[in-house]
Parts: structure tokens; C-alpha cells; sequence
């Protein structure tokens, strides 16, 4: 399966992942993205997401694993 990348940046501080076009990360309010990350996590359910634990985050949203 060819790896095509999302029209998404993340987020340096929190790994957040946002449109290209946002300005501002909505979770952390930081204004510097990477478009260069890899892996992507959905939480929906903070509270019932051992990921969320480990990757120490605390809203739902869509998140980089890695982000260079
Ligand atoms: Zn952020």
C-alpha cells in the first residue's frame, strides 16, 4: 500500500495534528508545526486510552507519534 501523506502538520509541542492551514494548535495554543512526523494516533476517549496515558495527553484529537 503506497504511504501517501495527510494534508496534516503536527504540532512541536504537543504533536497535535492540525490542517495545514491552521495558524494556532488548538490544544496547546503553540504556533510552531513540523510537516514532517510519522505514525498517527486518534484518541476519542482520554480517560479509557492507555496511549493517551503514555503519550501524556489529555484531549481527544488526532496526534503524531513522532514528529522530527
Ligand atoms: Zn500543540
Amino acid at each position: 500500500m503506497p504511504r501517501r501523506k495527510l494534508p496534516l502538520k503536527a504540532c512541536l509541542k504537543c504533536k497535535y495534528l492540525v490542517e495545514l492551514r491552521a495558524e494556532i494548535c488548538p490544544n496547546c495554543g503553540s504556533k510552531d508545526f513540523s510537516e514532517e512526523w510519522e505514525g498517527l494516533v486518534i484518541i476519542i476517549d482520554v480517560d479509557k486510552s492507555e496511549i493517551a496515558d503514555v503519550l501524556n495527553i489529555t484531549k481527544p484529537g488526532r496526534y503524531a507519534l513522532k514528529v522530527r
